[in-house]
């Protein structure tokens, strides 16, 4: 170990650990460890640690909840940066709201509901944090929140903060555009809407339903797939015969063909050969290249498309 990062382990105490196991921080518990994870507190314990990556050139990359992530069965050899309780704070003037990128989706949901704010209903039932939720730009339909946000507190790779209006963002379906490369997510700011509380209740209690359909109770990582422009994905992999397949611990969900759930023994690699037998299988048969919703990473943080 570099002297750089012993003195910053020392600094750090327990929030900097090396061949840490990802498995237990994400949905679908498989992978393998991370060269270091380290859990930063304020801006400058995290400007301390993308310095030390940028010197030492080691790949780094976020994680939230670890909700939409497969790491791969080697892990991966670099630094996962998971922003401590420091970074989990909402605040709101009137109709705007600030939150930061740790605090959960559910409680950022509930907080705006509590204050009669509508805008932000996509939320209902989602795992992980306000920085995933962003960087990814969920929600309930092919709308996701990022039409809810009006501003982005950002740390560029080199250490510096910067505050991204929403007009230079592009919030396409399930992905963030326009945000400088290996930025890091602070805050978010969200403009709601004053409703009253039942009909936010309301719009809350449809999504929910809707989620009835999906597998809620094992581990997976939500969809697998983005929707192709005229059919669910779903019902695409469902129509050309996946549901129940399964490859070692990795099985096609029954209850919505969209999800894999990883069983006992399951390992990355098995989701990662279900996966392609199942694009592979849909483009054979209905001419369609499905694209991965799911963020796949290999070893050495390269991302699979
Ligand atoms: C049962 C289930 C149901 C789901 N249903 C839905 C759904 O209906 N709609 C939907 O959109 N998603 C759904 N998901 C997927 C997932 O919950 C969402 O995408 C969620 O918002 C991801 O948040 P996270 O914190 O877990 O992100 P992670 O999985 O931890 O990370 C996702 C991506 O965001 C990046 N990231 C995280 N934090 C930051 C940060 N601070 N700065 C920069 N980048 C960052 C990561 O590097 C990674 O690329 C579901 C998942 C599960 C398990």
């Amino acid at each position: 170990m570099k002297d750089s990062w012993r003195r910053l382990a020392e600094r750090l105490g327990g929030r900097l650990a090396f061949q840490a196991p990802l498995r237990e921080l994400t949905s679908f518990r498989v992978g393998g460890p991370a060269r270091m994870l380290a859990r930063p507190e304020d801006v400058g314990e995290l400007q301390e640690l993308l310095a030390s990556a940028r010197r030492e050139r080691l790949p780094f990359i976020m994680l939230g909840g670890g909700s939409n992530l497969l790491f791969d069965d080697a892990g991966f050899d670099g630094l996962v940066i998971k922003l401590g309780a420091g970074f989990a704070g909402l605040e709101g003037a009137g109709s705007l709201v600030r939150a930061g990128a740790a605090a959960a989706s559910a409680d950022l949901l509930a907080w705006t509901v509590a204050r009669d704010l509508g805008g932000l209903e996509g939320l209902a039932g989602l795992p992980g944090t306000v920085g995933g939720a962003v960087a990814g730009n969920a929600g309930a339909g092919p709308e996701g929140l990022g039409r809810a946000v009006t501003r982005l507190f950002v740390l560029e790779g080199d250490g510096r903060a910067r505050s991204i209006p929403a007009a230079d963002l592009n919030f396409a379906y399930r992905r963030l555009e326009g945000l400088p490369e290996r930025a890091v997510i602070l805050e978010a700011e969200f403009a709601l809407t004053s409703r009253p509380a039942v009909e936010i209740r309301a719009r809350l209690a449809e999504i929910r339903e809707r989620r009835g359909g999906q597998p809620l109770g094992g581990r997976s990582a939500g969809c697998v797939f983005k929707n192709p422009p005229s059919i669910s994905a779903g019902r695409l992999i469902d129509e050309c015969g996946f549901k129940g397949q399964r490859v070692g611990g990795a099985r096609v969900s029954e209850v919505h063909a969209n999800f894999i759930l990883a069983e006992n023994g399951a390992t990355a690699s098995d989701i990662l050969a279900l996966i392609d037998r199942v694009r592979q299988g849909v483009l054979a048969r209905r001419g369609l290249a499905l694209e991965l919703e799911l963020k796949v990473l290999g070893p050495g943080g390269e991302v699979r498309a």
